[in-house]
């Protein structure tokens, strides 16, 4: 892991901040929101210079930096430091370069990198989620105790792929990939809701925290192919018969307002679970989403913390019903780059970046 001392070392040969993330997931905001907040912007690209940023000008990188891939990038970031760059992590980024690679990363990232320790192990994310007071899935400790509609899923971020449901043990084993650590929860029946926060540890004035702000950003819900279509087709078990069985495969996002009421109960989560990563890792810094599912009895069930930008941010590029609410235009890629910008101002980057 990289030491707090390193990225000292590192900021103090740094000018002009250039902010730097990987050409996916949700660059375009984190670019775009970047260049608003008046940063220069670099673009880190895999392959080859990509080229769909021309089809959005307002939101294309200053400059590109191309690696041949994400273990290649592993053993470039002097040059990036060279460049005065700071990286946004977001989904793939952190995914696709690793979890141990992204620890070691040598450059100054914006976050708490600890967070990755208690997020892709999900047995220590339930550990953390179930401290902090959110409700959560039952567990089920053994395949062979399955005794209800499960959902299995397999560590680390996978945009929903390789998950499936299970109704019993035999579903269970003509399912499972046994080479990876899975988990096995009840599944939850209600609306999946996908709630954006945003902690600063540095703001002063809102939904003040023992230390700092909670920001509400907004809410998708998430498009999964082919479960979301499946209706269509008719019940599961005849589906099952023809062969055709349920994937959660993520293709896109939907905006959606959470009932009023429930708005209460959504920041308190947020606060219980920042709160709860104050105390066991030094804090989760900056946005992040608790994917929940919520019941006819109107509760939530948190079944995932994402501890950075999620892709359903994307959606509110120019604000959303509740960012408009802290400052019209606000998008997350934005409020991101404002957050650097305060830092910097205040001589508190270290509180940000790790
Ligand atoms: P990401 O990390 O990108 O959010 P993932 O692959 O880690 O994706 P999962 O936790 O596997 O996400 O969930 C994928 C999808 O499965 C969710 O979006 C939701 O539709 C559904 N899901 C997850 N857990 C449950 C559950 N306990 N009950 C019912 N549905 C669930």
């Amino acid at each position: 892991m990289v030491t707090a001392d390193r990225i000292a070392e590192i900021l103090e040969g740094y000018d002009e901040l250039v902010i730097a993330t990987v050409c996916s997931h949700s660059s375009l905001q984190i670019f775009h929101g970047a260049r608003v907040e008046g940063f220069r912007t670099l673009g880190i690209a895999v392959g080859e210079r990509p080229k769909f940023y021309d089809a959005f000008p307002a939101a294309r990188p200053d400059s590109f930096f191309v690696v041949d891939s994400y273990e290649d990038l592993t053993h470039r970031a002097d040059e990036l430091a060279g460049m005065n760059a700071v990286a946004v992590p977001h989904g793939s980024f952190v995914e696709y370069m690793g979890a141990n690679a992204f620890l070691g990363f040598e450059l100054p990232i914006f976050g708490n990198r600890r967070v990755i320790e208690w997020e892709a192990d999900r047995e220590k994310q339930r550990v953390w989620l179930s401290a902090a007071g959110v409700e959560m899935p039952a567990k089920i400790e053994r395949p062979e105790a399955i005794d209800r509609p499960v959902f299995v899923k397999y560590h680390g971020a996978k945009g929903g792929r390789g998950s499936f449901i299970a109704k019993n043990y035999e579903d269970f084993l003509q399912f499972v990939d046994g080479s990876q650590p899975y988990t096995i929860q009840e599944y939850v029946i209600g609306t999946r809701y996908y709630i954006h926060f945003f902690y600063s540890p540095i703001a002063e004035e809102g939904y003040t925290l023992s230390r700092g702000t909670l920001e509400l950003l907004g809410f998708d819900r998430r498009d999964e192919t082919n479960i979301d279509e499946m209706y269509k087709l008719g019940a599961q078990e005849s589906l099952k018969k023809l062969g055709i069985y349920p994937t959660f495969v993520v293709t896109g996002n939907v905006p959606m307002v959470l009932r009023e009421s429930l708005l209460p109960k959504a920041l308190e989560m947020g606060e219980r679970v920042v709160e709860k990563s104050l105390e066991l890792f030094g804090g989760m810094i900056g946005p992040f989403c608790l994917e929940t599912i919520v019941t006819d009895q109107l509760q939530f069930k948190v079944f995932e913390v994402s501890s950075r930008i999620v892709a359903g941010t994307n959606l509110y590029i120019s604000g959303s019903p509740y960012s408009d609410l802290l400052e019209p235009g606000m998008s997350t890629g934005r409020r991101i780059a404002r957050e650097i910008r305060l830092a910097s101002k205040r001589g508190r980057l270290l509180d940000i970046l790790t």
